[in-house]
């Protein structure tokens, strides 16, 4: 399957000129119920349409096409050293595993087109959970279930499920991390309510059932376990998945994917950036909560047919070989992670690196945060495999950038997320006069010239209009999708990420976004006003902090008190958004500098808390208020 060496130039050139010809092409890699009459509509801009016509099915295409060839061969290799568990599903037993779960949701009511929303641990029940809702063609949510019941009842009525999954808890570290009484807790808060939950019992916590909503899956499991789901085939602009992400307002935004475009990208890009072979084992260490976990740990290893790992735990526990004792044990070719991972591996004894036989791996890919030139350096020398940065987004559901190696081999430049990847005529725009950079080493926005190739969002979910005036309106006149990061282009066509453009942080490869955690800091009853800015830091590339002003300056006078205000704001963050978006510090300051016109000038402050310049501030109102900011952040 690997594809024969190409010009990789002429690859993305013609997939840019010939772009029905290009994906007519790669459209072959997958099955269709019913042949596509149209590669791609583009007669309403922004929206594209690809397959027109088409129909298919994207649990058929991961499970059901394999069964004639590889039934008994590994597909779901789950690995859990939070519960001590190891267990191999084959393709043949992850389609019986399915057609369980089918089967649930229809005896449960769930037909075509409604939503199921999934809030779970890493385990094996939350795969055929997805695989299941998109093979009747119903529209999965995953929520990560590190967001608290904020986080989830605001996913809950955007999405309005008819029913979710759920379990006990999750485990990190060796603790137990119960997860019902959060859901409902958000259910409480959600307006629209699901008819009823599926609860995973896996025996770790014990929970509140609710009369007439709740239901057992064992139970539920045993009544359906011959079941025989056929697929039910839907059109190519069938949503497969909403997958929530932060933006730039508290509101989370749906990120709505189709299924053919969708089926078609993961399948291409298996040979061409993955060079994943059949047959292969690909191990992603992400979370199925994240776009990275939907398209590489579910979807795109087993579109390209080969076992996918499945992993609950932490990368140091029992100790830092784990990761590598799995690649060992399973001969992983193709493994995916994220710079944070490797900075905490760094810091362990690099014989861990050196205790495991590694031959089988071909390549380590890292994304959703930029990768420090010393860490790829450090995990280059450890491994000996390239190190393939990839740049994207939940957004785009699959590289935009990053070093097509299936297609043509290439170096890689360390600090460098690789070239524009097929199918992505990227370009960089000037921010002032909203023209594209043409000349190399100019910094600019990284936008994508309209039609998005297949696989990225559709729109947003339930708002069409969101999705055009977030994505499509920052430069004037052209139809230029905005990913609102800075970026630079060398000469040779590397492109190199310098932050994003709006209000959204990564921490630890997570993207938050600062309103929301605001509004939930706002939400404490001492808490007058706040701001929340990205600071850089060394292990999760960006931590948040908080500035806020209290209602009452008696509460913080004391520093005794300041400490406990801080602690109960951080609970409120826990509580309802989840610890992932815990700030790492809450400073209290009697003013938050501002602009006269009343905006807070939060990247002034981030240039203060990272000890840089803070630039123009002829608008601020109150010089005073950066100054507190200034001493509160200088190094004791
Ligand atoms: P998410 O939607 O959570 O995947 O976050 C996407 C954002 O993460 C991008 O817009 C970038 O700001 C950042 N990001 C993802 N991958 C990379 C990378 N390889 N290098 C630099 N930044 C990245």
């Amino acid at each position: 399957m690997t594809a024969a060496p190409q010009d990789f130039a002429a690859f993305h050139r013609r997939s840019i000129e010939d772009r029905d010809g290009f994906w007519g092409e790669q459209a072959q890699l997958i099955d269709w119920h019913q042949p596509y009459t149209q590669v791609c509509d583009t007669s309403r801009p922004p929206f594209a349409n690809w397959f027109v016509g088409g129909q298919t099915n994207l649990c058929h295409n991961a499970l059901d096409r394999h069964l004639k060839d590889r039934p008994d061969q590994a597909a779901l290799i789950f690995v859990s050293t939070e519960t001590d568990t190891e267990k191999t599903y084959s393709y043949r037993e992850l389609h019986a595993e399915v057609q369980r779960f089918a089967a649930i949701y229809q005896s449960l009511g769930v037909v075509k087109g409604d939503r199921v929303l999934i809030y779970m641990p890493m385990i094996p029940e939350a795969a055929f959970a997805m695989l299941a809702a998109v093979r009747i063609g119903a529209i999965h949510s995953v929520v990560f279930g590190g967001f608290a019941s904020h986080s989830l009842a605001s996913r809950i009525d955007d999405a309005s499920p008819k029913v979710v999954v759920s379990a006990d808890a999750g485990m990190r570290g060796g603790k137990v991390v119960p997860y019902k009484h959060l859901l409902d807790e958000a259910i409480t808060l959600a307006g629209n309510k699901p008819a009823r939950v599926v609860m995973v019992n896996r025996g770790l916590a014990d929970f509140a059932r609710v009369d007439g909503r709740d239901v057992d899956y064992a139970k539920l499991r045993a009544q359906h376990l011959d079941a025989q789901v056929p697929v039910t085939w839907v059109a190519s602009d069938h949503p497969s998945y909403i997958l929530y992400t932060s933006g730039t307002t508290g509101k989370p935004k749906g990120v709505q994917r189709d299924t053919g475009g969708y089926t078609v990208a993961l399948a291409a890009s298996m040979p061409h950036i993955f060079m994943g072979e059949p047959g292969e084992t690909y191990f992603s260490t992400s979370d199925i909560g994240w776009v990275v976990g939907h398209s590489y740990i579910i979807y795109g290893p087993l579109i390209g047919g080969m076992a996918t790992i499945m992993y609950e735990g932490l990368p140091i526990r029992p100790d830092a070989g784990i990761w590598w004792s799995l690649v060992e044990k399973y001969k992983v070719t193709v493994m995916f992670s994220a710079p944070t991972a490797v900075r905490v591996l760094k810091k362990q004894d690099p014989a861990f690196l050196k205790k495991y036989d590694l031959s089988s791996l071909k390549a380590l890919f890292l994304a959703g945060e930029p990768l420090d030139e010393p860490t790829a350096q450090w995990i280059s020398d450890s491994l000996g495999v390239p190190i393939i940065d990839n740049y994207w987004q939940t957004e785009t559901g699959w590289p935009l950038m990053a070093i097509c190696n299936g297609v043509e081999r290439a170096p890689s430049k360390f600090g460098s997320p690789g070239k524009a990847v097929y199918g992505y005529d990227v370009q960089l725009i000037d921010e002032n006069t909203g023209q594209p950079i043409t000349e190399p080493d100019r910094k600019g926005v990284v936008a994508i010239n309209g039609p998005l190739p297949p696989g990225c969002l559709q729109t947003v979910w339930g708002d069409d209009a969101r999705f055009v005036s977030t994505y499509w309106t920052s430069i004037p006149g052209q139809q230029m999708y905005s990913t609102f990061d800075w970026g630079v282009r060398d000469k040779d066509g590397y492109f190199y990420i310098l932050g994003r453009t709006d209000d959204v942080i990564n921490v630890a490869g997570h993207r938050l976004g600062t309103r929301e955690i605001e509004e939930s800091i706002s939400s404490h009853p001492a808490i007058a006003e706040v701001a929340v800015v990205g600071v850089a830091d060394q292990l999760k590339g960006q931590v948040a902090m908080a500035f806020a002003v209290v209602k009452d300056a008696a509460r913080v006078a004391d520093p005794a008190d300041a400490l406990k205000l801080e602690g109960e704001v951080m609970k409120v963050v826990d509580d309802q958004l989840g610890a992932v978006a815990r700030p790492a510090r809450v400073r209290f300051v009697t003013v938050l500098p501002k602009t006269r016109s009343g905006k807070v000038l939060r990247r002034a402050i981030q240039a203060v808390c990272e000890g840089r310049d803070a630039g123009d501030l002829t608008t601020m109102e109150d010089p005073a208020a950066l100054a507190q900011i200034k001493d509160l952040v200088r190094p004791a």
